[in-house]
């Protein structure tokens, strides 16, 4: 295997030929990156080109790819080929909830993107990504064979990136059933909430498809009246729903808001104590209690898993 993996610990050179060690995100990738089943679907001309790439010529097996399903139950990835109609999303949306998680979506050429050139028709929907989460567009009318390669090779990137840490699958509260878009005199009358669903999961998975944020307790410090926790992230983007901040002393928590993200290099100050305000726009306000005013005091850091991704103690100043 030519990849190292990242964090791979050093091993006795008596013994490199006998061991291997890994991460269980590598070995999790490694199996799902090399092991995709599309479905056997296509909507119109795009369709054709999806056909062409399954031939000899093109050889998806290399990518593993090459296990093309009739059945939802047995696949995990659809590629949504070809010109969406308002009569059709229902059933393509059916399809999706009947494969298991975790699955994929491709979305092959214009029409599928953004409705092609029937976009504003009266029948087609102006892109599928409304109704379903989407991973990877493919341009072109249609694209060729080469361009869906590019985009299963995309996929596969993009798998790779993925931790069991931070996909939400697995999570508890992580729904993975899509709305069933309505067919009425005009499908973008269904329900709007429905739609804000499509859209938080879509939020969600493109989250999880980036490597987690390394985040740590920078710094706590009181100034006068008011008390600071810094966190940091050095790593890449990380939506801190559902992470917390506990005090170690007083088992108060301070829970971030849905949504926040913090970005790379960036910082957020939570700020406590009877003067506690916020002047920047990344600051949070905790609460107007004092936490930290004594040596020994904590700060952990618990994501949404649970899991102390950091922990800081007050030396006094
Ligand atoms: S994008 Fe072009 S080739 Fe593909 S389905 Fe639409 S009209 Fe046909």
């Amino acid at each position: 295997m030519a990849e190292q993996p990242q964090g791979a610990a050093s091993v006795p050179e008596d013994v490199q030929s006998n061991v291997l060690l890994t991460t269980v995100d590598w070995i999790y990738n490694t199996g799902r990156t090399f092991s995709l089943w599309p479905m056997s679907f296509g909507l119109a001309c795009c369709a054709i080109e999806f056909i062409v790439t399954g031939t000899a010529r093109y050889d998806l097996s290399r990518f593993g790819m090459e296990v093309i399903r009739p059945s939802p139950r047995q696949c995990d990835l659809l590629i949504i080929s070809g010109t969406v109609t308002k009569k059709m999303v229902v059933p393509i949306v059916r399809l999706y909830n009947q494969m298991a998680e975790p699955r994929y979506v491709i979305s092959m050429g214009a029409c599928a993107t953004g409705g092609g050139p029937f976009k504003e028709g009266y029948n087609v929907v102006s892109g599928i990504d409304k109704y379903l989460p989407v991973d990877v567009y493919v341009p072109g009318c249609p694209p060729t064979p080469e361009a869906l390669l590019h985009g299963f090779i995309s996929l596969q990137q993009k798998i790779r990136k993925q931790s069991v840490r931070t996909v939400p699958w697995y999570r508890k509260e992580y729904s993975s059933l899509v709305p069933m878009p309505v067919l009425g005199p005009d499908i973008f009358s269904s329900d709007p909430a429905a739609m804000r669903q499509v859209r938080e999961i879509n939020m969600q998975r493109m989250m999880a498809a980036r490597t987690a944020g390394q985040l740590t307790i920078a710094e706590l410090r009181h100034l006068s009246a008011d008390e600071c926790v810094t966190v940091r992230n050095s790593g890449l983007a990380q939506d801190m729903t559902g992470w917390r901040l506990i005090s170690g002393r007083g088992d108060q928590t301070y829970t971030f808001p849905a949504g926040f993200v913090l970005m790379p290099d960036a910082e957020v100050h939570v700020h406590s104590g009877p003067l506690a305000q916020a002047t920047t726009t990344s600051d949070q306000i905790w609460t107007k209690q004092h936490m930290w005013r004594n040596e020994g005091d904590t700060a952990s850091l618990v994501d949404a898993d649970g899991n102390v991704i950091s922990s800081f103690t007050y030396q006094g100043s």
